[in-house]
């Protein structure tokens, strides 16, 4: 599936893509600007119009770069999202878990050309940066350029090492192969570090207009709000277009984590059949999300039990509360979605 086309910054896109098509375009890039402004979907058709075989004033959108580019499978065009830190022993082990996490997550967003703002606990780990180091490093798969993106950039965890990940991401944005262009995507560039910044080339991105967010929701959202949901769901954006995808995420959550509830106080061969059912847990931070949304609900249980003075349900809640948020901590490490879903799905039957 195709990523959805950009929708709104139009004066952004012909500044950007004019100098990217006339090799203006400086190495190194940070695109800030409040979330859900779609910095990192305008970071990837930035680097399409860089890969285009015919690009004018951007990409063409026809060539087979340009066909890559737009399903997220050209070779040359690296995204690097936040992951969960990887826990193998030694770097190179580290740098191949972070690679096939992120392709994970990428695997995610290609089958639904959309995505949600990232878990909490994930980040950008010493690893990824190495990988991102290593990429940076070879020769462009088809031949011309390699582009980078590094979304969410503020998840760098330099913490660790000695800003050892911070160090290498700085490598690489101060002498870029003449071949390879870095674009950061950042929240607010002051989360990032003053040394990391004075090496990039500040592009703020803003708002849209509450027109271009009615659109997107009326072309883009299934089922497509209408009437009043479509202006409450307009207001709500407020010029942020991804914040209607992440409304729209956390509801699936919800409803996911109702259900699994649901089939956990219906007995074994609901919640075996329910577990089976679920999609593959591309990206850990789904799961991680699906547990909050289980927390959510079962505190709202909590509340509506200690209402009715219902001792008994009160004391359930409790007990299945307590083991949702065990599983929970478990997640940093190498635990296995599913696998976890089932036991958390058996223990929460035996508490029903
Ligand atoms: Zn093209």
């Amino acid at each position: 599936m195709s990523l959805l086309p950009v929708y709104g910054h139009e004066s952004t896109l012909a500044r950007l893509g004019s100098a990217a098509v006339s090799g203006r375009l400086p190495q190194a890039l940070l695109l800030s600007g409040p979330p859900g402004t779609g910095k990192q979907r305008l970071a990837l058709w930035l680097g399409q119009a860089l890969l285009c075989q015919q690009p004018a004033r951007g990409p063409c959108g026809r060539c087979e770069d340009c066909r890559l580019a737009g399903n997220l499978t050209h070779p040359d065009l690296h995204w690097f999202v936040p992951i969960a830190r990887p826990k193998a022993g030694d770097a190179a082990k580290q740098a191949e878990e972070a690679r096939d996490l992120i392709g994970e997550v990428l695997a995610e967003r290609r089958s639904t050309g959309r995505w949600s703002r990232p878990d909490a606990t994930n980040g950008h780990w010493l690893a990824s940066v190495r990988l991102l180091q290593r990429i940076a490093a070879l020769t462009p798969y088809r031949g011309r350029r390699k582009v980078l993106v590094l979304g969410d950039a503020e998840r760098l965890v330099v913490q660790e090492a000695n800003l050892e990940a911070a160090n290498a991401l700085l490598k690489v944005l101060e002498e870029p192969p003449a071949d390879t262009t870095v674009i950061l995507t950042a929240g607010e560039p002051g989360a990032l570090l003053p040394t990391i910044r004075s090496r990039v080339v500040p592009i703020r991105i803003g708002r849209v207009p509450d027109d271009v967010v009615r659109r997107f929701a009326t072309e883009a959202l299934d089922p497509a709000p209408s009437g009043a949901a479509l202006e409450k769901a307009v207001v709500a954006a407020d010029g942020r277009i991804g914040r209607l995808v992440d409304v729209e995420g956390r509801t699936d959550l919800a409803s996911r984590a109702r259900g699994v509830l649901e089939a956990a106080a219906a007995g074994p061969a609901r919640w075996a059949e329910t577990a089976l059912r679920q999609p593959p847990w591309g990206a850990r931070g789904d799961f991680a999300g699906m547990l909050d949304a289980m927390t959510v609900e079962l505190r709202q249980g909590l509340v509506a039990a200690a209402g009715e003075h219902d001792a008994d349900r009160l004391r359930r809640t409790l007990s299945a509360l307590e083991r949702v948020e065990a599983v929970r901590e478990t997640l940093g490490t190498n635990v296995n979605p599913q696998l976890a879903l089932a036991v958390l799905a058996r223990d929460l039957e035996r508490v029903a």
